[in-house]
C-alpha cells in the first residue's frame, strides 16, 4: 500500500499441477449435454499447495494483516452436515483437502461454462411471469450458468442428494469459509449472479427461492456485505501456514465485480472493455435504471454500487472471421483499418458471425450495407465499427454511459481498433496490461477495511486511468451519431424479423 504496487504474485495451473483430478484446463471433460463441472476438492488442494509454496518462497505469512479474495462467478459448492464440524476440527499437520473428502453432498461443482439448464431457466422465468420480470427482480434474464437454475436441476434430478445438502455456497464463499474456519454467507456481488437475489433489496427473492427448490433459503445463509470483515483467520491457517492470529478475513467476491475495482473503475462513467474471444463491456453505476436491459447483467459492485456487464459473443471471433476471409495478418488488418475513413464511406456491417447474446440472436446472420463484400479494407473497418456502434448503443440503453474506457484483452494491443473505439464512443481509451485485476480488487477491499479509506483514496497511486497508451477521439462526434442511429433502427428491424421467423 505504501508504494502502490503488488509485492508478491503466485499462480498455480490446475491442469499441470492437479491433473490427478482428471481435469482439462481446470474443469472435468465437457459432457455432450452441456454439463461442465469441476471437483471442489481440487480448489481446496490448490489453496493448500499455494499457501505452502508461499511460505517456501520465503514470504512472511505472519505479516499478512487481512485476506480478501475473488473466485470465478456462478460456480456452486454443495455441502453436507459434516462440513461445519470437519472444518472446525482440521489437523494442521495434514493437508486441508485430505480432511474435507466427505463433506460434499454433490461431488462435483457446476461452473460458469455449464449450459445444461435451459429447461430450468424456462421454468424459473415462467415463475416470475417472463424474461422482463425476472430481469427487473434479479438483474438478469434466467441464465444457464447462473446458480438458481443449477440448484433447481440438482434438486429435481437428485432429490436425495439435495435433501442431504446442509449448505450451498459459491466458490467465493466456500474459499472464504476455509479461511474463516466456519461457514460464511455468499457476498452480494456473487449472489447477484445467481438469479436468486432481489437486486434492489439485497435479500433472497422469495419467488426465485420457491421456483428453484424446497427449503432453499435455509441452505443459503443470508447474503453477506463484502465490506464487512467476517472475523479472525482460523487456527488451522495460523498453525499450518504461519498466519498471524490477528489476521482479518473478509468475504470473497465474484471475479468480475472484483476486477471492476481492481481496474480502478470506482466512479460512474469509467468503463472497461475487454476484447477477448468475446467482447465484454462493464462499468459502475450508482443507481439502477428504472427499466433493466434484458441483454445486460446488473450485479452489485464491491463498492456497494451497481455494476453493469454486457458480453458480446462476436468479439475477436468476428474480427478473426474477416481477417481470415481475406487472408490477412493482424498487421495487415491494422493497416486496413488505418487506410480507411471513419464512417467507412457509409458502408457498414452487423457482425453476427455466430449467434449473439447482445442482442439475443439464436443463429448467425452477418448483414452488409453499402459494402462491397470483396473489399478487404472496407470489411475490416466495417466489422470493427459495427461492433463498437453496437456496444455503445447497448451500453447506453442499459444505463452505462462511458466517459473513459480502459481496454484490456488480446485485441487491445491493436492501436487501430482502440482508435475506432475512441472515435465511436467519443471518449478517451487507454490500454493496459491487466493480469490479476480480480486479485488486486480483493487486495483493495482488504486495504480499505483496514485503513477505513474511501474508494478514491484506496486506488489512488495505482494505475487508475493512466494506462500504457492513450487514444483520444479524432473525428467529429456527429459522424458516428448518425451511423449509430441507422444501426439501431436496422438492428430493431432485424430483431423483429428473427422473431417472426422463429
Ligand atoms: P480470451 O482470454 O478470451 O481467450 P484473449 O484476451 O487472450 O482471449 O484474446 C485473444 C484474441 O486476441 C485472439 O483470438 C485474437 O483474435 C486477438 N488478437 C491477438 N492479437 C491481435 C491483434 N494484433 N489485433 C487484433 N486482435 C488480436
Amino acid at each position: 500500500a505504501e508504494n502502490s504496487r503488488p509485492v508478491y504474485e503466485k499462480s498455480l495451473n490446475f491442469e499441470a499441477e492437479l491433473g490427478h483430478y482428471g481435469i482439462i484446463e481446470g474443469h472435468l471433460p465437457i459432457e455432450e449435454n452441456g454439463v461442465v463441472h469441476a471437483p471442489p476438492l481440487m480448489w481446496v488442494e490448490a489453496l493448500d499447495r499455494i499457501l505452502l509454496d508461499m511460505g517456501e518462497d520465503g514470504f512472511e505469512m505472519d505479516r499478512i494483516v487481512a485476506v480478501a479474495g475473488s473466485a470465478q462467478q456462478h460456480g456452486s459448492v454443495y455441502l453436507n452436515a459434516r462440513f461445519d464440524e470437519a472444518l472446525g476440527n482440521c489437523d494442521p499437520s495434514l493437508p486441508l483437502n485430505q480432511q474435507l473428502t466427505d463433506v460434499f453432498s454433490r461431488k462435483t461443482s457446476p461452473i460458469w461454462m455449464d449450459q445444461s439448464t435451459s429447461k430450468q431457466c424456462g421454468e424459473i422465468a415462467a415463475a416470475f411471469g417472463g424474461a422482463r420480470r425476472i430481469t427487473e427482480a434479479t438483474g438478469s434474464v434466467a441464465v444457464e450458468r447462473f446458480t438458481g437454475a443449477q440448484i433447481k436441476k440438482f434438486a429435481d434430478q437428485e432429490p436425495k442428494a439435495y435433501s442431504d445438502t446442509r449448505a450451498i455456497l459459491l466458490v467465493s464463499s466456500f474459499l472464504a469459509s476455509l479461511f474463516a474456519g466456519r461457514r460464511t454467507g455468499i457476498d452480494y456481488t456473487d449472489a447477484s449472479g445467481m438469479n436468486l437475489l432481489d437486486i434492489r433489496r439485497k435479500t433472497w427473492h422469495p419467488t426465485a427461492l420457491s421456483a428453484c427448490a424446497e427449503n432453499l433459503e435455509e441452505k443459503l445463509s443470508p447474503p453477506a456485505d463484502p465490506r464487512r470483515a467476517i472475523g479472525s483467520i482460523s487456527g488451522f491457517f495460523v498453525r499450518r501456514y504461519g498466519f498471524d492470529p490477528g489476521c482479518i478475513v473478509l468475504p470473497w467476491c465474484g471475479d468480475n465485480p472484483s476486477s471492476l475495482v481492481g481496474l480502478g473503475l470506482i466512479q460512474e462513467g469509467m468503463t472497461a472493455v475487454s476484447l477477448g474471444t468475446s467482447d465484454t463491456c462493464f462499468g459502475l453505476m450508482k443507481k439502477l435504471p428504472d427499466c433493466l436491459s434484458p441483454w445486460a447483467h446488473a450485479f452489485i459492485a464491491p463498492t456497494n454500487d451497481y455494476m453493469l456487464l454486457l458480453c458480446f459473443k462476436n468479439g475477436s471471433l468476428a474480427r478473426e472471421a474477416v481477417r481470415k476471409q481475406f487472408d490477412l495478418s493482424w498487421d495487415e488488418f491494422t493497416t486496413a483499418l488505418q487506410s480507411t475513413e471513419p464512417g467507412n464511406l457509409g458502408g457498414w456491417m452487423v457482425p453476427w458471425f455466430e449467434a449473439e447474446t447482445v442482442p439475443k440472436i439464436d443463429k448467425p446472420g452477418v448483414r452488409r450495407f453499402g459494402l462491397d463484400i470483396n473489399d478487404p479494407a472496407a470489411n475490416c473497418r466495417a466489422v470493427v465499427e459495427g461492433q463498437m456502434m453496437s456496444m455503445r448503443n447497448h451500453a447506453e440503453e442499459a444505463g452505462l454511459i462511458p466517459t473513459a474506457i480502459k481496454a484490456t484483452g488480446g485485441a487491445s494491443r491493436n492501436p487501430a481498433i482502440l482508435q475506432i473505439m475512441a472515435d465511436v464512443f467519443s471518449c478517451p481509451v487507454v490500454s493496459q496490461e491487466t493480469s490479476n485485476s480480480a486479485a488486486l480488487g480483493a487486495a483493495f477491499r482488504a486495504l480499505q477495511v483496514l485503513q477505513r479509506t474511501t474508494w478514491p483514496e484506496t486506488v489512488a497511486g495505482f494505475s487508475g486511468m493512466a494506462g500504457v497508451s492513450r487514444f483520444e477521439p479524432s473525428v467529429d462526434a456527429g459522424v458516428y451519431e448518425r451511423l449509430r442511429r441507422i444501426y439501431r433502427e436496422c438492428e430493431s428491424a432485424l430483431l423483429s424479423r428473427f422473431e417472426n421467423e422463429s
